[in-house]
């Protein structure tokens, strides 16, 4: 299972320490790529985001976990009930890939829908595997990467941004 976390609100290197910790809890064998720097994308009157991917294995099924990751992201500062659509957040955690199931249930698409064409998800996903695939296609993901023009992402601490 792949996650992908962002936020552009408070010290998120920190935020993100803290919020990968909470998941231990439930997830076996976490792993956390490096961190990237992005250009915000929808509303780009915002600062820029952090985002990393998350991999691991869960016993909780696939709304369980939507639940408990929406609780480690309020436990972060997280209040959907006050938020601009695609504005700044403290922590967002999305479900990219639960693996290789393909899911439409009320309030969960899996995989995420905005992966194929977002690099700021993309590119940390394919850090901690390259090899990935589409579990609609069977096209590799690092395909679709290649052929995203650039969106704006530098590695943490590379400079850009
Ligand atoms: P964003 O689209 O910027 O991530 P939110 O985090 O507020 O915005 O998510 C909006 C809704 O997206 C959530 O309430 C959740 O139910 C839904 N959703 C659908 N598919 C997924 C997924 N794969 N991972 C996380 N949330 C999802
Ligand atoms: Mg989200």
């Amino acid at each position: 299972m792949f996650l992908g976390f962002g936020g552009n609100v408070g010290d998120t290197a920190a935020i993100f320490r803290s919020a990968f910790g909470a998941l231990g809890a439930f997830l076996e064998g976490p792993r956390m790529s490096s961190l990237y720097r992005t250009k915000p994308r929808y509303r780009e009157d915002q600062p820029p985001f952090l985002n990393a991917a998350v991999s691991g294995r869960t016993r909780l099924a696939p709304l369980e976990l939507l639940a408990a990751l929406q609780a480690v992201e309020a436990g972060h500062g997280r209040d959907r009930s006050r938020e601009v659509f695609k504005g700044p957040r403290t922590l967002d955690i999305d479900i990219l890939l639960y693996g290789e199931a393909v899911l439409s249930l009320p309030g969960l698409d899996v995989p995420h829908p905005g992966l194929p064409e977002r690099l700021f998800a993309l590119v940390p996903l394919l850090e901690l595997s390259p090899g990935l695939r589409d579990p609609r296609t069977g096209k590799p993901f690092a395909e679709f990467a290649s052929a995203l023009p650039d969106q704006g992402i530098y590695l943490e601490g590379e400079g850009g941004l």
